[in-house]
């Protein structure tokens, strides 16, 4: 079975690892979203003991966040230094309900499906050559009535402005070529692919950002960053 990566955009994340949990370093914008997604999930599906899989880790800002709330977390990824990074920040941290695995989505849903409460995918559907298959994952995994999360970036001229022009030449949030234009996926593309998968939609929201405060907040407004959540029907 071929995997459904792109080695290329796996290879950016590796050369950056060891800035993971740097708060001013290219993950800054990251970190300064982390407790506005932790506190939306969190409110939505109450992770304290549950079972949870956030899908595309990376060096485990949200992961580690989600345990230190009492959820017992398995990141996953396919980029291997982040990984490790993540592993290693978890065991300085004395984190102890976390663990960190190399492998796919979709081979994960096919070891272990329906055994999650909660799913999160989180700024990783837009570097995957085929992200409806990672959706599809994402249901597999999910027990009935369980929760599952993802976020990603819209694809419209304004979204070129602000993530790509603004984030990565303006602001330089973060290093040019992080995010490619054409990856990028509208909302309704998005919703789309949760529902062939058979989960239901609770919620689209936006995340907007002002560059002079740096400040995020959650709002109606999905035109450049937003988040859905999910459930999958008791009956599925
Ligand atoms: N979800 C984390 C990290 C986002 S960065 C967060 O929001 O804090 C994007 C991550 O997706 C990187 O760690 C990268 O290695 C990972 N990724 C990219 N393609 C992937 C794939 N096909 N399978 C698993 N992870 C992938």
């Amino acid at each position: 079975m071929m995997t459904n990566a792109d080695p290329q955009e796996l290879a950016k994340f590796s050369d950056l690892a060891h800035k993971w949990w740097d708060p001013e370093s290219e993950f800054r914008p990251l970190h300064e979203i982390n407790p506005l997604r932790l506190d939306w999930i969190d409110h939505l599906a109450a992770i304290r003991g549950k079972n949870v899989v956030d899908v595309g880790c990376g060096g485990g800002i949200l992961a580690e966040s989600m345990a230190r709330k009492g959820a017992n977390v398995l990141g996953i990824d396919l980029a291997d230094k982040p990984l490790k990074v993540a592993q290693l920040h978890a065991m300085e941290a004395g984190v102890a309900n976390i663990d960190y695995r190399s492998i796919a989505a979709e081979a994960l849903a096919a070891e272990q499906p329906g055994q999650f409460d909660v799913v999160t995918c989180m700024e990783m559907l837009e570097h995957v050559p085929d992200p409806s298959s990672v959706v599809r994952a994402c249901f597999e995994m999910a027990r009935p009535g369980g929760w599952v999360f993802f976020s990603t970036i819209n694809r419209n001229p304004k979204a070129f402005l602000f993530a790509i022009v603004g984030a990565e030449y303006v602001l330089k949030l973060l290093p040019r070529g992080t995010h490619e234009f054409a990856r990028f996926i509208r909302p309704a593309e998005l919703a789309r692919w949760i529902r062939d998968a058979g989960l239901d939609v609770v919620q689209f929201k936006g995340m907007a950002y002002n560059p002079l405060t740096r400040r995020y907040w959650l709002s109606g407004d999905t035109s450049v960053n937003y988040l859905v959540a999910c459930r999958k029907p008791l009956a599925a």
